[in-house]
């Protein structure tokens, strides 16, 4: 006899980042925020005990999720059997090659994600983003704040440099702790990330505008002048047309665009 537990039993598992939605008014927006259509390929990061994952189904029909807790998968395989057909990935999400995944055609990402991770998932996602067409994210509400802030902000930083860079971020709704069992200390909030085509991007090299960014930001009290001065000189940002004694925070997302190819064209 199976020693397989069919029911979601395990209590939610802190090193996983598990907080699980309860409340169905906001899994019911999520669904409507993800809106799928016909022939849509939705891929679930991190379904836990379903609480998105089986209202996608009841819609949608077919569904793929990423989900690394072993203990889940056996119980979602079962439960899912009312909804529809799920394809269930037992990895870590980071190891996932989402491009691949696509299969030559694009994908749609959806998923409450585990907060301790949210920062390395979306790079990676930025990694594959030209088989995204977008993704429907639950974060923190800070991290959702940074992503979408604008130059000048106090959360303007890396996170809003490099996600705007490559995609149009478009906060959705927020989401208070009690949404959620057992509640996270902080606010969540949802929000789309449409990647942009690649060719409007306007990136040469894009390790270096990652390089670029980073050191900008590294010490974002200093002026660019300082910050970059391992990358270039103040000739260089000035070549530009960027103010060398200008700091990051200041800086919109088209002007790092333009200075690191300008260091790049060098
Ligand atoms: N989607 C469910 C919900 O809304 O109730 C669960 C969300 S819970 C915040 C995050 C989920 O991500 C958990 O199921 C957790 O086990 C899973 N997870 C954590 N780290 C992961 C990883 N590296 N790869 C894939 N899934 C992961």
């Amino acid at each position: 006899m199976s020693t397989r537990k069919t029911a979601f039993t395990e209590p939610a598992k802190k090193s996983l980042g598990q907080h699980f939605l309860v409340d169905r008014g906001i899994i019911a927006s999520i669904v409507r925020a993800v809106d799928p259509k016909p022939g849509d390929r939705l891929v679930e990061i991190g379904p836990g005990q379903g609480a998105i994952t089986f209202p996608l189904l009841d819609v949608h029909h077919e569904l793929t999720v990423i989900e690394f807790d072993r203990d889940l998968i056996f119980p979602l395989t079962e439960a899912a059997r009312a909804h529809g057909t799920l394809e269930i990935l037992h990895r870590d999400v980071l190891d996932v090659d989402f491009t691949a995944l696509a299969n030559e055609g694009v994908i749609r990402l959806v998923g409450n994600l585990p907060y301790n991770l949210s920062s390395p998932i979306l790079f990676h996602a930025l990694d594959h983003a030209p088989a995204i067409t977008d993704m429907t994210f639950m974060l923190q509400k800070e991290v959702v704040d940074r992503m979408a802030a604008e130059p000048g902000s106090k959360v303007y930083g890396r996170l809003s440099v490099m996600l705007q860079a490559y995609c149009d971020v478009i906060p959705q709704f927020d989401v208070p702790p009690a949404a959620f069992r057992p509640p996270p200390k902080v606010d969540s909030a949802v929000v789309r990330l449409v990647p942009r085509d690649p060719a409007t991007i306007g990136i040469d090299d894009r390790d270096l505008f990652a390089r670029v960014v980073r050191d900008a930001f590294g010490q974002r009290r200093k002026t660019l002048r300082n910050a970059l001065s391992q990358v270039c000189d103040a000739a260089m940002i000035e070549a530009a047309g960027v103010r060398p004694d200008a700091r990051a925070e200041q800086l919109p997302v088209a002007d790092f665009v333009r200075l690191s190819n300008r260091i790049g064209a060098t």
